[in-house]
């Protein structure tokens, strides 16, 4: 596994165990080079998903990237990482057990809008305002009002 601080394409692990539901193995890495450390999660794959977007455009659908805007919703919020990871693995496992290698952009965002409200209602409504396309800002602070959060 790649160092993603220097690039060195061989780190060690230094621990591994199970997640706490047990649907993947947590390695904690660490790079002999700059001494970066990072996390690794091995999982089990079911099937090859395709994201088609609105466009009609059809992607791969990447569990990492998924991750990544989860985490950009979160930034910030004190939420425990492995509640989070448990909600990613969740919308993957609905997505894979849908029946459907397509999977129109709406479904994954409908299952992340799920997600997040039953974990963090800030992180809800700021992927919320980014999913939804509000055109107007109006729209984002009406909503940040009525859960009385001010940003
Ligand atoms: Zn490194």
């Amino acid at each position: 596994m790649r160092c993603p601080y220097c690039g060195n394409g061989d780190t060690q692990v230094k621990d591994s165990r199970p997640t706490d539901d047990g649907s993947a193995i947590r390695r904690r890495r660490v790079c002999p080079d700059c001494g970066g450390r990072f996390t690794t999660f091995e999982r089990v794959q079911l099937r090859e998903l395709t994201v088609v977007k609105k466009s009609g455009k059809r992607v791969a659908f990447d569990r990492d990237k998924l991750a990544r805007s989860i985490h950009t919703a979160l930034r910030k919020r004190q939420v425990d990482p492995e509640r989070v990871e448990r909600m990613i693995s969740g919308i993957v496992r609905q997505l894979e057990s849908m029946g459907e290698d397509d999977i129109p952009t709406d479904v994954i965002g409908k299952l992340v809008m799920e997600g997040l409200k039953q974990i963090d209602e800030v992180a809800y409504v700021r992927f919320a305002s980014v999913y939804r396309d509000f055109k107007e800002a109006r729209d984002f602070e009406g909503i940040l009002r009525e859960m009385g959060e001010e940003e």
